[in-house]
């Protein structure tokens, strides 16, 4: 049986996507639409170790869709093959535990969610309007980012505020990256089984990074909360702080508090304190060249992850594993040196030789002998596990 699956992730300006085949293990094209909604706005498409770009004319999402179904028209072998369209949605809420075949329900549950994630679901729901209407009779899958943390308990997901606010508007802790804790999850259980009866601490560390704590399979606490801005510090997301600062910002900077708030998403962070980039390779490369505040940065990174590390590790009986992923968390060996050396308290030790050949884009163990907790670097694949639950929903 043929079974490519077209993911489709689509971000407030971009629109990512791949056609997966043979249960997800092969890409057969891929590609970004970026900078939508701006005169710029262009297409890139990967196929065949071939990459080809062109403008977008009107740089909307109808339009980035229209021209990835013309080119599947042109390549009817894979479009012949398609069976299903998995989208990636950020915010499923309380209403989302689990992927589901989208319909009418599942847009206006989508749609609910969008005062919590404002920029990203109005553009879920707009990828999945255009290709209900490009890719008619094929079913669409929505997985969402949020539905593996809704396992945690009320004692992690609540925060410490008026009870009414939750009741009456939903103000609770959702979390973020679950398709990437799930996949990792999985991946742990078929590298060293039994991981699925056991405690799990991951660090997803890319551009937005988080934590998680694994408990017998199911998420117990995780770092992001109503929206990706809680918890870690990240490339350009202040992380976790003193809520009056937004109010401090505010009236020293004469900004409104919605403007303090953008501040502490776009402008803080790796990128904040090293007033150079929110791209660790280059803040790297700057450390290995002198600069102070880029390693500054770095090393506030690396406290603050393992602190998180540490703090959702409470949810645990025991952290057995301790899985590093996400671009950062797979590929920079300071960081991960960094972030183990701060957690010796708890008994983790990395071993450095391991640390430093870890090859890139596979699994591999980093432990020290001696050490109770087995570390790994597991490359995530977010993508995949889109794919899988499209496949498995629509078999049923
Ligand atoms: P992601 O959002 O998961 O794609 O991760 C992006 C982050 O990974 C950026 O900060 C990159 O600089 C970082 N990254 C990717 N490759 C490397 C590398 N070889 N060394 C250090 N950081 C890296």
């Amino acid at each position: 049986m043929q079974d490519n699956i077209l993911v489709v992730n689509c971000g407030s300006s971009s629109l990512k996507f791949a056609v997966l085949a043979n249960a997800g293990q092969q890409t057969l094209v891929e590609g970004i639409a970026e900078r939508l909604g701006s005169d710029e706005s262009l297409i890139s498409i990967k196929y065949q170790g071939e990459k080809s770009q062109s403008p977008l004319i009107e740089g909307t999402h109808k339009e980035a869709v229209t021209v990835i179904k013309q080119w599947l028209d042109q390549h009817p072998d894979i479009l012949q093959g398609l069976v299903g369209i998995g989208h990636r949605v950020v915010h499923g809420g309380e209403t989302f535990a689990s992927s589901i075949i989208i319909d009418e329900y599942v847009i206006n549950g989508i749609e609910e969610c969008a005062k919590f994630a404002p920029l990203h679901s109005p553009a879920h729901i707009k990828g999945i309007e255009v290709t209900f209407e490009l890719f008619p009779g094929i079913p669409q899958v929505a997985v969402f980012d949020t539905s593996f943390h809704q396992s945690l308990e009320a004692e992690q997901y609540l925060y410490p505020i008026p009870m009414s606010y939750y009741r009456n508007h939903g103000f609770r802790k959702y979390g973020f990256h679950g398709t990437s804790y799930r996949y990792i999850s999985q991946q742990l259980a078929k590298t060293s089984p039994g991981s699925e009866q056991q405690g799990v601490l991951v660090a997803h560390l890319g551009n937005g990074a988080s934590t998680c704590a694994i408990n017998h399979g199911q998420s117990s606490d995780t770092s992001m909360g109503i929206t990706p801005l809680e918890g870690l510090m990240m490339g350009t997301r202040s992380g976790s702080l003193d809520p009056s600062l937004i109010s401090f910002i505010s009236q020293a900077e004469n900004i409104s508090q919605d403007a303090a708030l953008d501040v502490l998403n776009k402008q803080s962070g790796l990128l904040g304190v090293s007033e150079l980039s929110n791209d660790c390779r280059t803040l790297e490369e700057a450390m290995l060249s002198g600069d102070e505040r880029a390693k500054l940065s770095l090393d506030i990174f690396a406290s603050r992850t393992a602190k998180y590390l540490a703090s959702t590790a409470t949810t645990l009986d025991s952290i057995d594993h301790l899985v590093f992923t996400g671009g950062i968390g797979e590929n920079s060996v300071y960081l991960r040196e960094q972030i183990c050396q701060r957690l010796k308290a708890f008994g983790i030790k990395l071993d450095e030789t391991k640390n430093q050949q870890a090859p890139r884009g596979e699994i591999s163990n980093l432990t020290n002998e001696g050490c109770q907790t087995q570390i790994w670097v597991i490359p995530t694949n977010e993508e995949l596990m889109i794919a899988l639950d499209t496949i498995s929903l629509i078999q049923k």
